[in-house]
């Protein structure tokens, strides 16, 4: 089987990367969650909207490699290689921060890929099969021409998105239970749910 993955929040969780910059500027109280939702919130709630961009360039460029898997991402990966899938990574994301410094925002996802997502096999995911692309269109078309089998996301945009490839099975990642009115998409809450929906079998 081929399976297409999102990368950030479905590979790669920043929950406690956001709360811990936030906390480290001073931009939030002790007493938000330490989620990336609320650290979100809380800062638009308070009008500081473009801190809240600017720090989108801190965790997913400067301070990037400081992000976290989600539990049993690399279990599954490595039980799918065993298994003789092909993984692919396939992203959009913008090339550098909307504002603040101008980081390389891809070459920090690859740099990222190439250290945390290896074992002494290897790499769980060859570079090659690593895309990240500038737009949501781009994405779908690049899961699409890669003849996913399946298409894992935590966006439900994506997954409904009418330029999503028909013959590829959309599969919404959904760890936080927030999008329970998605009634139309099949809708998993782990990685190990991941892996038993799609026959990944984990020793
Ligand atoms: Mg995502």
């Amino acid at each position: 089987m081929r399976i297409g993955i999102d990368f950030d929040n479905t590979i790669v969780s920043y929950d406690a990367l956001f709360h811990k910059v936030a906390r480290e500027a001073g931009l939030v109280p002790e007493s938000v969650a330490a989620t990336k939702v609320a650290v979100r919130d809380y800062l638009r709630e308070i009008g500081r909207e473009d801190d809240w961009t600017e720090m989108q360039g801190t965790v997913y460029g400067g301070r990037m490699g400081e992000a976290s898997a989600y539990p049993d991402v690399f279990t599954v990966m490595r039980a799918a290689r065993r298994q003789g899938h092909e993984l692919f990574i396939v992203s959009h994301k913008t090339r550098h921060p909307f504002r603040g410094k101008p980081y390389d925002l891809h070459q920090a996802a690859r740099s990222w890929v190439e250290s945390a997502m290896r074992d002494s096999e290897g790499a769980l995911i060859p570079p090659e099969q690593v895309f990240f692309e500038v737009t949501k269109e781009e994405k779908l078309a690049r899961a699409g021409a890669l003849g996913c089998d399946c298409f894992i996301d935590d966006l439900p945009e994506i997954l409904l998105s009418p330029h999503f490839p028909k013959d590829i099975s959309p599969l919404l990642f959904d760890p936080d239970g927030i999008h329970a009115d998605q009634t139309s998409l099949v809708r998993l809450a782990s990685w190990r749910s991941i892996a038993a929906h799609i026959g990944v079998e984990i020793v």
